[in-house]
């Protein structure tokens, strides 16, 4: 092994995407937005068509080409961005159902793409996207005519189902939707696990597929391996690494690994970073550099010659943890420098 390798658990995938399914009383979509989560939107989207996922979502018309040229026709690909400026020629192209975020955006598609389908994005209380009451009403009626392919909005904290926003925006949905014949959608993974009254007729998730909270039973996806470069032994007091900000107490066996902060290893999570070189725990070892982390192999059996940063033994939260962000930086976050390997398609 030379460069990291990044291995796909498309089978892991499916499940998640099945148990999400199960626990949603309405259709189950995908959203594959930032090339499925940097896990790759090709694959990742084509295993989940062949497993029954008829309608997915990404967030601009050109992931969306890039999609509809990955998947060919029958398939349904929805744009959260909506029609902005100069996307007539891919929306038209690449057959896609922007979610219109604005009457400016409603104006732009019935102008260019007179009959062209579209869905509706409406503002339940985020402030992100979407319509807000006053235009929603001036447009309804006119909108409605035309049969949208959906009408969504978006919770801002459902990965806290305590949250009194969650309820005060699904209020706000059913206000603004109650008795529109067109399919509604409110929930991502978050508001799925929210219960029934938060599942309309369509869901979205994109973060529980791809094995990350709030979905606590989800398969790990990604499973990220870094070779050894070298091995060596530090006597007590010597430092490995930039500012010499770790000093050994002990006689210590360092291995040197091929990842670091230029491959989407967030460096601050050095401190309390670990790998794992089999069953052993091996803790990172000062600060990561660009293309290269300390790690202390000291406890190992025999030396490795590989180790696992994300997988069995530790999942994008528990790095998203020691980083101070979420699971979803960690995946998208991932560089290009990985060999990736797609399992269980
Ligand atoms: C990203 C996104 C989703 C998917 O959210 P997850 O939390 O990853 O399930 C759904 N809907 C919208 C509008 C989004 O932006």
């Amino acid at each position: 092994m030379t460069c990291p390798i990044l291995t796909v658990d498309l089978g892991a995938l499916a499940t998640n995407w099945r148990n999400l399914a199960a626990m949603n009383s309405g259709e189950t979509a995908a959203v594959v937005k930032a090339d499925a989560y940097g896990l790759g939107a090709a694959r990742i989207a084509r295993k989940l068509a062949r497993d029954g996922v008829r309608r997915f979502f990404v967030a601009l018309a050109e992931e969306g080409l890039a999609l509809r040229r990955a998947l060919g026709d029958g398939i349904e690909i929805c744009v959260f961005s909506g029609h902005m400026e100069g996307d007539a020629p891919i929306i038209a192209e690449a057959r896609l159902v922007p979610m219109l975020n604005s009457i400016d955006q409603m104006l732009r598609h019935v102008e260019t793409l007179p009959g062209h389908p579209f869905g509706i994005q409406l503002d339940s209380g985020m402030n992100r996207l979407g319509m807000e009451v006053g235009e929603w009403e001036a447009l309804r009626e006119i909108a409605l005519e035309q049969s949208p392919r959906v009408v969504m909005s978006h919770l801002a904290c459902a990965d806290e189902p305590d949250h009194p926003m969650n309820a005060q925006q699904l209020r706000a949905f059913r206000e603004m939707t109650d008795g529109i014949a067109a399919p509604r959608s409110l929930s991502a993974t978050g508001g799925i696990l929210l219960g029934r009254d938060y599942h309309f007729d369509l869901a979205r998730p994109g973060i529980g597929l791809y094995g990350g909270l709030p979905f606590v039973d989800a398969q790990p996806v990604a499973q990220l391996d870094i070779p050894v470069i070298q091995i060596r032994d530090v006597a007590p007091g010597e430092t490995v690494g930039y500012g010499n900000s770790w000093t050994a107490e002990a006689p210590t066996r360092v291995a040197t690994i091929a990842a670091g902060y230029a491959d989407g290893i967030i460096r601050a999570m050095g401190p309390e970073g670990h790998v794992y070189a089999g069953e052993t725990r091996c803790k990172i070892l000062g600060r990561i550099s660009m293309d290269l982390i300390g790690i202390e192999v000291t406890a190992c059996p025999r030396a490795p010659e590989s180790v696992e940063l994300l997988g069995r033994h530790q999942s994008i939260d528990t790095l998203a943890d020691w980083a101070g962000t979420i699971g979803y930086e960690i995946l998208t976050s991932l560089g290009n420098r990985y060999a990736r390997r797609y399992v269980g398609g």
